[in-house]
């Protein structure tokens, strides 16, 4: 169950429409309730952390050398550049408004998903939630 990364791939292939990657977001979230397999969603709290205070994900700044080591110079580069690039192709920022994102923290907030992540030790920055 926790080596499911959620790639769909047996979601598009069962013939009875069955979805083991949904089943298995359950079943954790439940553990994980339960005080069961924090250990195995630490490692994503980084992320998490981005998105609730950007608005989005990204790939946590400690795991980018691995990245870049694997990748190459070309994507470090690139990754550094993005957004340069977007500006000159016209695109704007990738990263939802602020206005967006505060939107997200307010719901984060009330759920309790910041009041979680800090519970596993993320250091959550918390910005102005929308009133
Ligand atoms: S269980 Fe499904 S979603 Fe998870 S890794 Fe396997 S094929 Fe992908």
């Amino acid at each position: 169950m926790w080596l499911c990364f959620y790639c769909y791939t047996c979601q598009s292939r069962c013939p009875r429409g069955n979805s083991v990657a949904v089943i298995n977001q359950v079943i954790r979230g439940m553990q994980v309730e339960a005080g069961r397999g924090v250990r195995h969603v630490e490692m994503f709290a980084d992320w998490a952390v981005q998105f609730y205070e950007k608005g989005m994900g990204g790939t946590p700044p400690e795991f980018l050398p691995h990245l870049a080591e694997a990748f190459g110079p070309r994507w470090r580069e690139f990754i550094d550049r993005r957004e340069e690039i977007r500006a000159q192709l016209g695109l704007g920022s990738m990263y939802p408004s602020e206005h967006a994102a505060r939107e997200m923290r307010a719901l984060m907030d009330a759920t309790g998903f910041s009041d979680r992540l800090e519970a596993m030790g993320a250091a959550v920055h918390r910005g102005p939630a929308s009133p």
